[in-house]
């Protein structure tokens, strides 16, 4: 491999890395979001116990996978759409960046995160629309 071909592979490995982390985001958007919380404040936590997430929890899909799906302390299910979004981003920066390269490659991918977050956002707003009206 020469030293470009090199700098593109890191710039790729960038960019599904960015991709993962953009799904958590719009995980904990599409959480907070319908509740009217800060997307900021606090820290993210087990809905259940409280237990404020650490370095290991918030890996996108090797934390879902380490854990087992289920909260380190209480065991609560985290529910396997986490993870879903979270791959399903990834998975939308590789292809993209494999059919049009690394530039027009992040273009497309953030344009496919960006209509994954949207979708996810508002059925986290259809899902709290139903619990409210259950509840
Ligand atoms: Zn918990």
């Amino acid at each position: 491999m020469n030293p470009s071909e090199i700098a593109t592979l890191g710039l790729a490995a960038y960019l599904v890395v960015v991709a993962l982390l953009l799904g958590s985001f719009i995980n904990m958007a599409a959480d907070r979001l319908p509740r009217h919380e800060s997307l900021v404040h606090p820290r993210s936590h087990c809905r259940s116990c409280g237990r404020v997430l650490n370095l290991v929890d918030l890996i996108p899909v090797a934390g879902y996978l380490v854990r087992g799906g289920r909260c380190a302390s209480c065991r609560t299910a985290i529910g396997a759409s986490s993870p879903a979004v979270e791959a399903l981003c990834g998975a939308a920066m590789v292809a993209s960046v494999a059919l049009l390269g690394p530039w027009w490659g992040a273009v497309a991918g953030f344009v496919a995160v960006g209509a994954i977050g949207v979708a996810g956002v508002s059925l986290g707003f259809r899902a709290s629309m139903r619990e409210s009206r259950q509840g």
